[in-house]
């Protein structure tokens, strides 16, 4: 892989993002975002420069300590950003000079209508949230892909795993959809199936993240 990835440049999504009801209170997910992290991690090794956009995950300040600490030919720019708006606006801006783009971010499909801007206090039994949808960034990246670019997303699904993941594909406009079952969300493996545009299907043994990492980038290489 070394310098397999030199003059390319990749863009990451990675992490949760936070949709916050008021002041102290927010929806969000149980993603970890070290999948995005790995795949950030193996791309700078093989010598991409990477902009990463990760929302607020745990530990999402860790990767350019660790990448400090390693033998590294690319460079990497980490972009912190907590909303699922807020990464779509940065998706959008970093987009257009990047190669390849790889959206491992588990963001959330709606938010509150409305922020509260004082902490909602206790008060009747019930309480109803009223929530709009989320722009759907891998969505809205596939719309403006140019033909020299390589659109990559993932698909969590607790069924039908494959037709869905190959349903996503056709409609996000993506080149590769990396299916993977629930139990990945917040661990360290992952058992996934690669479906490529043009129907192939691979599925992978069970693989550390960091390991999938490495042999999705050989992947996507080719
Ligand atoms: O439709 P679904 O959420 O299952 O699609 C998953 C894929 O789409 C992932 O690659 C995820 O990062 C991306 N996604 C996105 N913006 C959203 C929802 C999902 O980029 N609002």
């Amino acid at each position: 892989m070394y310098n397999s990835l030199r003059n390319k440049h990749i863009l990451i999504t990675a992490g949760p993002t936070w949709e916050m009801i008021d002041p102290v209170r927010f929806l969000s997910n149980r993603s970890s975002g070290l999948m995005g992290f790995e795949i950030a991690m193996a791309a700078v090794r093989a010598g991409a420069k990477v902009t990463l956009i990760t929302g607020p995950a745990p530990n999402r300040y860790r990767l350019p300590v660790a990448l400090h600490r390693q033998q590294v030919t690319g460079t990497c720019c980490v972009i912190p950003v907590v909303s699922a708006r807020e990464m779509y606006r940065a998706c959008l801006k970093h987009f257009p000079k990047c190669d390849i783009a790889i959206m491992t971010a588990a963001v959330s499909d709606y938010r509150p209508a409305a922020i509260a801007r004082q902490k909602i206090k206790k008060g009747p039994k019930t309480l109803t949230l009223k929530l709009v949808k989320n722009p759907d960034i891998l969505a809205a990246l596939g719309r403006r892909k140019k033909p020299n670019q390589l659109l990559v997303g993932f698909a969590l699904e607790s069924r039908n795993i494959l037709q869905y993941a190959k349903d996503k594909l056709r409609r996000k406009n993506c080149d590769l959809i990396v299916a993977n079952p629930i139990p990945t969300l917040g661990g360290l493996t992952n058992i996934a199936t690669i479906v490529y545009k043009d129907g192939r299907v691979c599925q992978l043994p069970h693989l550390t993240k960091r390991r999938l990492a490495v042999r999705l980038l050989k992947e996507i290489i080719g």
